[in-house]
């Protein structure tokens, strides 16, 4: 195991259900608030650095999609928690010597951001698997060195992941720059949401349905702009030391 996944948990398996149950109450709110339907987004429960043992507990309380964010730690988890076969998704920064594991260890990606990604991607997708499921990452405060395509550039992006076969474009995935504003974290978001639409339209054949945002910190903003897909670490797991 790596260094991460061997410290203790903050959460025992009390509160860890203690926090999906909170969370999801979270959830439902911001949907109501929102007008939208209480299965409009569901909860991805992002468990980088934590234990197989606290996603095991958040299985038992009904969690059964997870996101890591370090390929290492993520496939030993996986074949520890081998027998409950939840949803994997990879939430990390993919480079390319990634690409064969994720393609074959997961069931999303959340952060390819450009085209030579998603190639190594598909053709490294096992025929025997479903289509991976794609989210473009956009750097949507055009924060310099972050990760993420600029608005600009997706239309040509997801044009040519749409022609990989090994390949499905689900959607957008994004992390704004932080802030503890309402209506600045909602811009941002809006931001996103306002590009999905305009890939709808250009590419309405395409199975774009998701909006990939909202951390623990921003999720009703989220929810208001039209998350479909929030990805919760701190909120079920406890803090964390690292990042
Ligand atoms: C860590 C992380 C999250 C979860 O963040 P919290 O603030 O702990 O909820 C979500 N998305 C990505 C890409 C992350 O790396």
């Amino acid at each position: 195991m790596t260094e991460h996944a061997n410290r203790p948990s903050a959460g025992t398996t009390s509160t860890i259900e203690e926090h999906i149950v909170r969370v999801r109450r979270r959830l439902e709110q911001a949907l109501a608030a929102a007008g939208r339907a209480p299965d409009a987004a569901r909860l991805l429960a992002v468990s980088k650095t934590q234990p197989a043992a606290a996603l095991r507990a958040a299985h038992e309380a009904g969690q059964c999609a997870f996101g890591e964010n370090y390929l290492q730690e993520a496939l030993e988890k996986q074949q520890a928690l081998a027998d409950l076969d939840p949803e994997w998704h990879f939430i990390g920064g993919i480079q390319s010597n990634k690409t064969r594991e994720i393609a074959e260890h997961f069931d999303w990606a959340h952060t390819v951001d450009r085209e030579k990604i998603a190639r190594r991607l598909n053709d490294q997708r096992p025929a025997s698997r479903a289509p991976l499921n794609i989210c473009l990452q956009v750097n949507v405060d055009r924060e310099t060195g972050k990760a993420g395509t600029d608005f600009e550039a997706l239309p040509a992006l997801a044009e040519s992941v749409l022609t990989l076969p090994g390949l499905s474009l689900r959607g957008l995935m994004a992390i704004p720059a932080a802030s503890e504003d309402r209506d600045t974290q909602r811009r941002a978001f809006q931001r996103l949401a306002e590009a999905l639409t305009r890939l709808q339209e250009r590419f309405p054949e395409a199975p774009l349905d998701t909006l990939s945002m909202g951390m623990s910190a921003d999720l009703e903003a989220a929810v208001l702009e039209g998350a479909t897909l929030v990805r919760i670490g701190s909120a079920i797991f406890g803090p964390r030391t690292t990042s």
